[in-house]
């Protein structure tokens, strides 16, 4: 793609005519994770970020109590959010003819949530074309950590070596005892709490303090356990002990995070711009710009190497080139799979790093949907307790496709769940009548609820892919992505068991079933999207080595989730983390040998 060039820009102070040791797109967790390790290689480092960077603790207003808020946390009238319904009964581009002048992914809640109007894309600008799906991004520095759920799992080698445990698909061309060292790194210098249950299918982390549960936790716990399933305290990426980070505090349990997509601004939860780039900062190796949208991966004719990023200025429209000796891409999944796409060359007229035909194949994410809610009859009209002040509530490990072989689906899922007073109880909606008897029974049953939902593995299939759209371009004149992709029927048949394995183990526990949701919700809905450029051993299968680094072109490297080789049913994250710090300690090793 050829846009009109300007040479070395003045903007943001950022000294664009030097030669940076990397270049690293995109600043969530996984850039952040390539800023932090190489600067503390010592490595001179230039991140790009295409969003802007926000005041965001007065984004997030965490101290906000709902009724101080003039639409109880709605975002402005002009403001919309896509509705499930829309999703699935339209096609993308889902903001096209809109009269709305904005126009969010769900994830705000169906008013749209005043909270993330400024963090999530607004839709209008960023188009995107092809099957449904619900895509949730977040520009801005930090990415979607700024909202994550925090939610921070291990994957095992029942993940890693998947297809050695079922036959299908591909092994990882790591297992568990590679990443088990970045693991450890990342859970001491974020901070996580949890609790160690010594499971091989969820292995433990290196936990600090963990959040407690109620007691309608602990009765489904003690209940699972009996059927040999666990029930654990959520494990969150958050530190509740402290770590050693000036921008960061440890956890005092105010819940805020959990508000609709919520977000912390003591930073005890993990984000990214707190927890690895201002510390990468301080080092005085790294140099951001923000509203810098890359749009193409720039390659030496001779070399066949890449020698930078050229990038769009987000709000002057001007492009501009960054030199540098390594690029590193860490756009999230998807937008690293259309970058690479668009990076089309005489050297790569497929797309950089694409001599396979794998970029943006293989795609995978979680499905999720089907769920169960209960009411614990013991607690109803129990003294209110604080349930709400803590990062999250349970989480139950995989029980699927381990010792045993399921009729209908491969691999599994776990469920993620909470119960007790929350910050306004839902169940207020479904309660009949009026008055002073209303209120009593809203009271009386507010902290007696227990619900979980699924996640569940989806299958990595080459059919499942994004190209980029002939004709519909973004905002900046980009050409954006075009989806192809649905569930299989192992995903609707695990989602069947799902809604029935829930419901199984409420009756178990003694706990009434007042809720069976069976439908599953769109593609994308998880946030979880990974696969799209993967890792492996045969350049002919796979986009890049046990590295994130290309097969094709050795100082190119992506490492964020789009090299994931299967989704397992663990919540990412954590995951992309500890594979991007054994990432860039290598490549910092290769650079510092001349290997690059
Ligand atoms: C509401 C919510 C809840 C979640 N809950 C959980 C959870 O409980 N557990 C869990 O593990 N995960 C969860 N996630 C997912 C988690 O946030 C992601 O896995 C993680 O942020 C991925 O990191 P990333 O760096 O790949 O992408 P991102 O965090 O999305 O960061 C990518 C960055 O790249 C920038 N960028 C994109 N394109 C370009 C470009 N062309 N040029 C320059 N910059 C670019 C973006 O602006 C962004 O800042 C959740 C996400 C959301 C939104
Ligand atoms: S509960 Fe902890 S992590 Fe969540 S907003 Fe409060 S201090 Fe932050």
């Amino acid at each position: 793609m050829t846009l009109i060039r300007f040479r070395a820009s003045q903007e943001q102070n950022v000294d664009l005519s030097q030669t940076y040791d990397a270049v690293v797109v995109g600043s969530g967790a996984a850039g952040g994770m390539a800023a932090h390790v190489l600067t503390s290689q010592g490595m001179k480092v230039l991140l790009l970020e295409a969003g802007k960077k926000i005041d965001i603790n007065s984004e997030l207003r965490s101290m906000e109590w709902p009724y101080d808020h003039p639409r109880r946390g709605d975002a402005p009238p002009g403001y919309h959010a896509i509705r499930f319904n829309e999703y699935n009964v339209r096609k993308p581009p889902y903001a096209k003819g809109s009269a709305f002048k904005h126009v969010f992914s769900y994830v705000g809640g169906w008013g749209g949530s005043d909270y993330v109007k400024n963090i999530l894309v607004d839709e209008k600008n960023h188009p995107y074309t092809g099957t449904k799906y619900a895509w949730v991004r977040a520009r801005l520095l930090g990415g979607k950590t700024n909202i994550w759920g925090r939610l921070a799992l291990r994957l095992s080698d029942y993940d890693f070596k998947g297809k050695t445990h079922d036959g299908y698909g591909e092994d990882w061309p790591i297992s568990y005892a590679d990443l088990e060292p970045y693991y450890d790194k990342v859970d001491l210098y974020l901070g996580i709490s949890g609790h160690k249950e010594n499971l091989a299918h969820l292995p433990d982390s290196l936990f600090q303090r963990p959040n407690k549960l109620t007691a309608a936790e602990v009765k489904l716990r003690k209940s699972l356990a009996t059927m040999g399933r666990t029930l654990t305290p959520y494990r969150a990426g958050v530190t509740t002990d402290g770590v050693k980070n000036k921008y960061r505090s440890k956890c005092f349990g105010r819940g805020a995070c959990g508000r609709r997509p919520g977000g912390c601004d003591i930073h005890a939860a993990f984000d990214s711009p707190t927890g690895l780039i201002y510390p990468a900062m301080d080092t005085g190796n790294l140099t951001l710009r923000t509203n810098s949208i890359a749009h193409e991966v720039l390659v030496d004719p001779h070399t066949g190497k890449a020698r930078g990023i050229s990038f769009v200025d987000a709000v002057n429209h001007k492009t501009y080139e960054a030199k540098a000796k390594v690029v590193i891409l860490a756009a999230s999944t998807l937008e690293s799979a259309r970058l690479l796409l668009l990076s089309k060359s005489r050297q790569y007229p497929n797309g950089i790093g694409n001599s396979s035909g794998h970029v943006g194949h293989n795609f995978c994410e979680h499905v999720m949907g089907p769920g169960v809610t209960g009411l614990v009859k013991e607690m109803v009209g129990a003294p209110p307790t604080l349930d709400d002040g803590k990062p999250g509530g349970f989480y139950v490990a995989r029980f699927r496709n381990l010792q045993d072989k399921q009729p209908g689906f491969i691999r599994g899922y776990g469920f993620e769940g909470g119960s007790g007073f929350s910050i306004f109880p839902d169940s207020a909606w479904n309660t009949p009548g009026f008055g002073g008897q209303f209120k009593k029974s809203v009271r009386e049953h507010a902290g007696a609820f227990i619900s979980m939902g699924g996640f569940g593995e989806v299958l990595a299939r080459y059919e499942n892919y994004m190209d980029l759209d002939p004709e519909v371009k973004d905002g900046w004149g980009i050409p954006v992505l075009r989806f192809h992709y649905e569930f299989s029927d192992n995903e609707k048949k695990m989602c069947e068991d799902m809604a029935n394995a829930g419901k199984e183990m409420f009756e178990a526990a003694g706990i009434e079933v007042v809720g069976v949701d069976k439908n599953i919700l769109t593609e994308g809905w998880s946030i979880h999207e990974l696969g799209t450029a993967r890792m492996g051993t045969d350049p002919k299968t796979s986009v890049l080595n046990q590295f994130q680094q290309s097969h094709d072109v050795k100082n190119l490297f992506v490492v964020d989730g789009s090299s994931h080789v299967s989704a397992s049913c663990q919540n990412p994250t954590w995951t992309i983390m500890a594979l991007a710090w054994r990432s860039c300690e290598h490549l910092a090793d290769e650079f510092k040998r001349g290997n690059l």
